[in-house]
C-alpha cells in the first residue's frame, strides 16, 4: 500500500471588477457562490489536493512542479487535466485507488448539500467506485482568513493499493 497527503488553499474574492475571483468550482462541480478562487488555473482546490495526494503516494513530483503556475498553458486550465495526469502515472505504476478522504474547510458555500455529487465526480475522474471517495465539509469557526471567508482550504488523504482491475 501507499499513502499520500494533499493540501491546497486558494484565496476567495468576489468576481471582477470588485475582485479577481473565478467561478467557484470544487471537485469539478460548479457551485453558486458570492466569491470564487483567485488562481492561475480554474482554482479547484479540491482537485488540486486530490492530485497532490495521489502524486505524493507515488513519490512523483507535485502538482506545482508538473504544472507550474507561470506556464501560460495552465492559464484557467480545467484542473481535471492535472488529476488525469496523476491517475495516468498511478496506473502506469500499477496502482489503483484504495480510498480517498477529503476535508474541505470554508465558510461559504456549505459543502454538505453538494458532497455526494462532488465525491461521485472525483470517483469518476480517478476511475474508482463512488463509495471509495469521501468528502467532508467544515467551517473555520469564523477565525483567521478561512473563517473570515477570504480563503478555502482542503486536506486529502489517498490510499493506493496494487492494481487488480484492468
Ligand atoms: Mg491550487
Amino acid at each position: 500500500m501507499r499513502i499520500g497527503h494533499g493540501y491546497d488553499l486558494h484565496r476567495l474574492e468576489p468576481p471582477p471588477p470588485i475582485g479577481q475571483g473565478k467561478p467557484f468550482v470544487l471537485g469539478g462541480i460548479q457551485i453558486e457562490n458570492k466569491t470564487g478562487p483567485v488562481a492561475h488555473s480554474d482554482g479547484d482546490a479540491l482537485l488540486h489536493a486530490v492530485t497532490d495526494a495521489i502524486l505524493g503516494a507515488l513519490g512523483s513530483p507535485d502538482i506545482g512542479q508538473l504544472f507550474p503556475d507561470n506556464d501560460p498553458k495552465n492559464e484557467s486550465a480545467d484542473s481535471a487535466l492535472f488529476l488525469h495526469e496523476a491517475v495516468r502515472r498511478m496506473r502506469a505504476a500499477e496502482w489503483e485507488v484504495g480510498n480517498i478522504d477529503c476535508t474541505v474547510i470554508c465558510e461559504q458555500p456549505k459543502i454538505g448539500p453538494h458532497r455526494t455529487k462532488i465525491a461521485a465526480n472525483i470517483a469518476r475522474l480517478v476511475d474508482c467506485p463512488a463509495n471509495l471517495v469521501n468528502v467532508k465539509g467544515k467551517t473555520h469557526e469564523k477565525v483567521d482568513a478561512v473563517g473570515e471567508g477570504r480563503a478555502i482550504e482542503v486536506h486529502v488523504c489517498a490510499l493506493l493499493k496494487p492494481r487488480t482491475s484492468t
